[in-house]
């Protein structure tokens, strides 16, 4: 022991200080050194000579200044609230935290109002892309100033230029192509306005004023479910997610939540400690599968043969719900057996109604009309002391004298399922056929039970089929319109809550005045793509021209006119467009003017002509929404819109005075729209766009539509920014719930509980299409059809990732960091070692549409006879060739192209024909690099 310890042992027996954070911290500090000293036990004394007087840093240390470092990481001048505008249903309110005018962090908000306290609540929301976006503000791929090609489309070389010639250029060649080509030449796209409904409004009012035609989204990204508007009349209804705790029985058809809903995943798991089995349908097992009590391994493409096999179960062993099923579908309706349709009040009565349907009364012994059907007076499905039969056939004396012979429609759909017997549906889907009874049994005797659905199902050529299939199961259960229950599509951000007020703001003349057009259909017409398939013997051409020609679909330009030029805004048009290389070969070469308004230079921007430098989701003032849950929240500016780019609102507005001073300098004459007869004086064009002056603001614009909504009446823009409000109420022309004070919204209940029609032709969950196409084709009722016929032996799989979505976030440092850094393709390792391939090998995918070059991982999770890519790579993002599209091209499927039929009309995103591409099938092999 040396003499300065033994000192400093004596110090110890002095008098000691009252106990303080300093002296707590120094002792702490010192047994923390003891310890560490190399080779001092505990038993042992160690020499601290020179821990003491001046050199004791925590003491007398005079350079402190650095130990507030690390605090004032976390130090803020202001805190605004905003969101994301990607398409990921999320809807997650987060708080930007901003120091010296930039923006440093995220945090999620975490202030969503409870619905009530048996329910998990929404807090907090978010997903790790959203959590780091205040990085992707800054980085290399933002667009800071306008741009105007120099070299070919994509070639990457641009000029900068203000903002007044870009403006300038873009102004001259729409007023160019209207006035020497039609304002039909003249096209927008933008997508999703419920993720930004300003944004989105800003363009589609430009597009209404000059008379654009309007491209849908929806229904070309293959979101659109095409079997809700058939069986139900309405686009997509699904319960908002904390729904999902209410269910017993949650079946994942072709959604992998704990991937794609990560903000909503844990309520399906939380329904667990409530009771519920968690059934998941999907041929990869992946991370929602881990969660499941009972997972199918499904072959591709089989899952409408599993639906009807199990519809036959619930049939044939009475577990169907028989008082929902004769009140609330069309199941009990007669239909003629010769003709193969409906019986209708024009067949028993001259000058009777085309669209009033019949019902056989078991109680009167003949058939009766039911209520409530497009054609009835009375606004009410109820059977008012009549009981339908289910199942029969029944003689009609017709009008005309002669006598039809008629069953149900339940009778022919008992005829279709025979189709599927258990060891069939078990051969052809891969399952073992114990399991499917297993699951028909609990589907049938479980309640609420809910199908929540999503793209792996819903992406593939014959989705309306197997959509109505699915539709089926939860009506013939009878738990459609039941808190719990239902069949529930989260794809895309469908959902705007707002609607009316959004209408208002984003075609003001009404939507009536608006060319708007189907964009799977816009883009085959206008290219050179070519389905070489053929539909009864007829190729898809024929379809195509009988729809438009009858009517049933739009097609613009018209006149064999081709489109001149497309205005893109929050969107990647050519990054998620099947056919991809034909496209660009075919219809982006026809057009004169490409306008890409972006924030980051990605696929779409990459071969425009004209870039423009537009506001992230953190530099501009908004408000978003989701089907995933009943709130509304806005987007805040946390600071001005970065470098020389512009809000969405304000760039349409420049671009609206921009047309006006052209059309002046010019002595433009007002142009006549004889589509609409209007006369459109371009002078004037801004005074239009802002409503003569009254929504000059984007947050005027934002109050507009709150205030326009019966959904968010009494709301403000600057209350939204305090917190998010749940909505107050439901417009009932839109909607078919209401939303009610501590109860999570489901849709349905104004048919199921008040008896309200169904918004379709027979007023019912309309399983029988009785057009003339689908009788043809064999699909008046729900049945199973093959996958489209390819010849390589891989089915193509692109599903939504985890690390993106869909192009947003593909190209972030720190989410490549939790990838592989680049596109790789996922495989069977039984079909890797078929092919002699390994792990991270360079591979060459290809078929007869073209090929893309990237990198092998090997999965055992995948099902052989697959591979899977996560979709969204930019073509500019690691592939040696080609891209993740370059494999795909436009199928058509005839029976979305119908129309004039009852509730089956072209609406925009409502009802058109889907852009789907699970069919396609690829071959993979060792790539030469
Ligand atoms: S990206 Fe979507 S899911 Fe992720 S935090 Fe943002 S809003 Fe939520």
């Amino acid at each position: 022991m040396s003499e300065k310890t033994s000192d400093k042992m004596s110090d110890e027996n002095k008098p000691q200080k009252p106990f303080s954070r300093r002296n707590f911290i120094q002792i702490s500090a010192m047994t923390a050194a003891t310890l560490a000293l190399p080779g001092c036990s505990r038993n042992e004394k160690p020499v601290l000579s020179t821990l003491t007087g001046d050199f004791d840093p925590l003491r007398t240390y005079p350079y402190r200044g650095w130990e507030d470092f690390y605090r004032k990481i976390w130090t803020w001048d202001k805190v605004v609230r905003s969101t994301h505008s990607a398409n990921c249903t999320g809807s997650c309110s987060w708080k930007v935290y901003v120091r010296n005018g930039v923006m440093v962090r995220e945090e999620q908000a975490a202030d969503y109002p409870r619905i009530n306290a048996d329910l998990p609540d929404y807090n907090p929301r978010g997903c790790q892309k959203g959590g780091c976006f205040t990085e992707y503000v800054y980085s290399p791929q933002r667009l800071r100033y306008p741009l105007i090609r120099t070299g070919e489309r994509g070639e990457g070389k641009w000029r900068r230029a203000t903002w007044d010639e870009a403006l300038t250029m873009v102004a001259e060649k729409l007023l160019d192509n209207i006035y020497n080509h039609g304002p039909d030449t003249n096209s927008f796209f933008s997508v999703i306005p419920a993720m930004s409904p300003v944004s989105f409004c800003a363009g589609s009012r430009l597009a209404h004023y000059i008379g654009g035609v309007f491209l849908s989204f929806y229904d070309w990204y293959c979101d659109l479910p095409p079997g809700e508007p058939l069986t139900w009349g309405v686009q997509t209804e699904s319960c908002e997610c904390a729904d999902w705790f209410n269910s017993k029985y949650i079946v994942l058809w072709g959604s992998n939540i704990s991937q794609t809903r990560i903000p909503d995943a844990h309520f399906a798991w939380e329904a667990r400690y409530n009771g519920a089995k968690i059934v998941c349908i999907s041929p990869d097992y992946n991370s929602s599968s881990i969660h499941a009590d009972l997972y199918f391994r499904i072959n591709p493409g089989t899952d409408g043969i599993l639906a009807l096999g199990v519809a036959k179960y619930l049939t044939d062993h009475d577990l169907i719900d028989a008082p929902y099923v004769k009140e609330q579908t069309d199941l009990p309706l007669l239909v003629s057996i010769s003709t193969k349709r409906f019986l209708r009040e024009s067949d028993v009565k001259n000058g009777g109604k085309e669209d009033i349907f019949y019902v056989w009364d078991a109680k009167q012994q003949k058939a009766v009309p039911v209520l409530g059907s497009m054609g009835s007076d009375k606004k009410t499905i109820q059977l008012e002391g009549t009981d339908p039969e289910l199942t029969g056939t029944f003689k009609v004396q017709l009008a005309d004298g002669k006598t039809a012979e008629v069953t149900t429609v339940y009778e022919l759909l008992k005829k279709e399922l025979a189709n599927y017997p258990l060891d069939k549906v078990a051969a052809r889907t891969g399952l073992p056929a114990h399991e499917i009874e297993q699951f028909a049994k609990e589907l049938g005797t479980r309640k609420p039970a809910m199908i929540i659905h999503g793209a792996g199902t819903n992406h593939w050529f014959h989705n309306d089929l197997t959509n109505r299939s699915f539709i089926l199961l939860v009506a013939l259960t009878g738990n459609v319109g039941k808190n719990g229950g239902g069949f529930n599509h989260y794809v895309g951000q469908e959902r705007l809550w707002p609607e009316q007020g959004f209408f208002k703001l984003a075609f003001p003349e009404t939507r009536k005045k608006q060319r708007f057009q189907n964009t799977t259909l816009w883009s085959y017409v206008h290219s050179t793509n070519k389905d070489p398939h053929l539909y009864n013997g007829k190729p898809i051409e024929w379809y195509i021209q009988e729809s438009v020609k009858n009517g049933w679909m739009p097609l613009w330009p018209k006149n064999g006119k081709k489109p001149r030029a497309m205005v893109i805004w929050r969107a990647n048009y050519l990054n998620q467009a099947k056919g991809n290389e034909i496209l660009e070969s075919s219809l982006w070469k026809d057009l004169d003017l490409i306008v890409d308004i972006n924030y980051r230079m990605d696929t779409t921007a990459l071969y425009s002509d004209v870039v423009l430098p537009a506001a992230s989701y953190y530099e501009k003032v908004d408000i978003n929404s989701t089907d995933c849950h009943s709130y509304i929240h806005p987007f805040g500016k946390a600071c001005e819109p970065l470098f020389e780019s512009k809000t969405d609102w304000d760039i349409f507005r420049a671009l609206a005075a921009k047309i006006a001073d052209v059309a002046t300098k010019k002595g433009f004459k007002p142009f006549h729209d004889d589509a609409f007869d209007w006369n459109r004086d371009f002078t004037q064009l801004e005074r239009d766009w802002t409503g003569k002056g009254a929504i000059q603001s984007d947050e005027q614009a934002v109050n507009f539509i709150l205030g326009n909504a019966e959904e968010t009446k009494g709301m403000t823009y600057a209350q939204l920014q305090e917190k998010p409000r749940r909505f107050v109420a439901t417009d009932p022309e839109s909607w078919n719930s209401d939303v009610e004070e501590g109860v999570a919204y489901t849709p349905f209940k104004h048919q199921v509980e008040k008896k309200r029609p169904w918004r379709t032709l027979t007023g019912r969950q309309q399983f029988y299409i009785d057009h003339p196409w689908y009788i043809d084709l064999g699909e008046q009722l729900p049945t199973f059809k093959e996958p489209v016929a390819e010849k390589f032996p891989l089915y193509w799989n692109t599903p939504h990732g985890r690390w993106s979505i869909h192009s947003t976030w593909r190209d972030h440092r720190a989410m490549l960091r939790l990838q592989r850094g680049g596109p790789i393709v996922y495989m069977n390792p039984e079909d890797a070692r078929k092919r002699g391939l390994q792990d991270n090998d360079w591979v060459r995918i290809h078929n007869d549409i073209g090929h893309c070059v990237c990198r092998l991982q090997i999965l055992p999770g995948e099902k052989p006879g697959r591979v899977t890519m996560y979709h969204g790579w930019e073509k500019y993002l690691g592939f040696k060739e080609g891209g993740w599209q370059s494999l795909t091209y436009i199928k058509i499927k005839p029976t979305q192209l119908i129309g004039k039929y009852g509730h089956v009309n072209f609406r925009l995103n409502y009802w058109g024909p889907t852009g789907n591409n699970r069919d396609i099938k690829v071959e993979v092999e060792k790539a030469k690099v």
